[in-house]
C-alpha cells in the first residue's frame, strides 16, 4: 500500500503550462481597467474586503466587457496541459490513491483541458462561473479555498477520508501554496520561481513533466 493516500493539485502552472495566473489571462483578454484590478487586489490584501468580495469585483470587470463564454474558451487557447499530467493522473489513480483539486483557477480551465476531470477528481476545490443559453455569465461561485485557507480544503478531505495529513501530498508552484504546502505531509513545488516555496517544500521539481513526481509519492 502506498504511503500516501491522496494528492492534491494547483491548477495554474501545474496542470496547465504556460500559466502564472489564470484571473490575469482574462483581465489581459478582456483587457480590464488595470487601476480598479490593482485597487481590488490591493483592498484584499490589506484586509478591507474578503477574497470573495475580490473575486466578486473582478468579474464584474468582465460583466462590463459583456465576456461570453466562447471569448473565455479563446482567452486560454494559447494554453496547454502540462507535459505528463494525463499519464500522471492515470497512474496515481491506478494505484487507487485519492485526487483532488485545491486551486484559485477558474473551472473554465479544467473544462477546456480535462473536460472528464470529475472522473479524476473526488474533490474539485476551485472559483466557477456558469453562463447561460446566451453565453453571458449567469452565475459566480468563487472559492473560499484560495491562499491559506488552502490548507483548511485540504484538512477537510482528510478529515472525511480518515486520513492524517501526513498521508497526504500537495503538488504547487506559488506563495499561495506555502502554507498548503508546509501542512501537507509531502510538499512539492513544481515548476516554481519562488525560494520562499522551495525551501518550504519537502521535494522541489524544476523539470517541467508532472511524471516527475510519481517517484516520490508511490
Ligand atoms: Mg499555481
Amino acid at each position: 500500500m502506498p504511503k500516501y493516500k491522496l494528492v492534491c493539485f494547483d491548477v495554474d502552472g501545474i496542470l496547465i503550462d504556460n500559466l502564472k495566473f489564470s484571473w490575469q489571462v482574462f483581465h489581459d483578454y478582456f483587457q480590464t481597467d488595470r487601476h480598479r484590478r490593482e485597487d481590488s487586489k490591493k483592498k484584499f490584501l490589506s484586509g478591507e474586503i474578503t477574497y470573495l468580495q475580490w473575486a466578486d469585483h473582478d468579474i464584474n470587470l468582465w460583466k462590463e466587457k459583456n465576456a461570453k463564454k466562447g471569448d473565455f474558451f479563446r482567452a486560454i487557447s494559447h494554453l496547454k496541459l502540462m507535459e505528463g499530467a494525463i499519464e500522471t493522473l492515470n497512474e496515481l489513480k491506478r494505484k487507487g490513491l485519492k485526487l483532488a483539486v485545491i486551486s484559485g483557477s477558474l473551472n473554465i480551465i479544467l473544462e477546456k483541458f480535462i473536460p472528464n476531470y470529475n472522473e479524476f477528481f473526488d474533490d474539485v476545490f476551485i472559483s466557477r462561473i456558469y453562463f447561460d443559453e446566451d453565453g453571458c455569465i449567469s452565475r459566480v461561485e468563487a472559492t473560499e479555498f484560495d491562499m491559506d485557507a488552502k490548507a483548511l480544503a485540504l484538512k477537510k478531505i482528510a478529515e472525511r477520508e480518515k486520513l492524517s495529513l501526513k498521508e497526504c501530498v500537495f503538488v504547487g508552484d506559488y506563495l499561495n501554496d506555502l502554507k498548503i504546502i508546509q501542512e501537507a505531509g509531502l510538499g512539492i513545488a513544481f515548476n516554481c520561481e519562488h525560494d520562499e516555496l522551495k525551501k518550504a517544500a519537502d521535494v522541489v521539481i524544476g523539470k517541467k513533466d508532472l511524471r516527475e513526481i510519481l517517484k516520490f509519492i508511490l
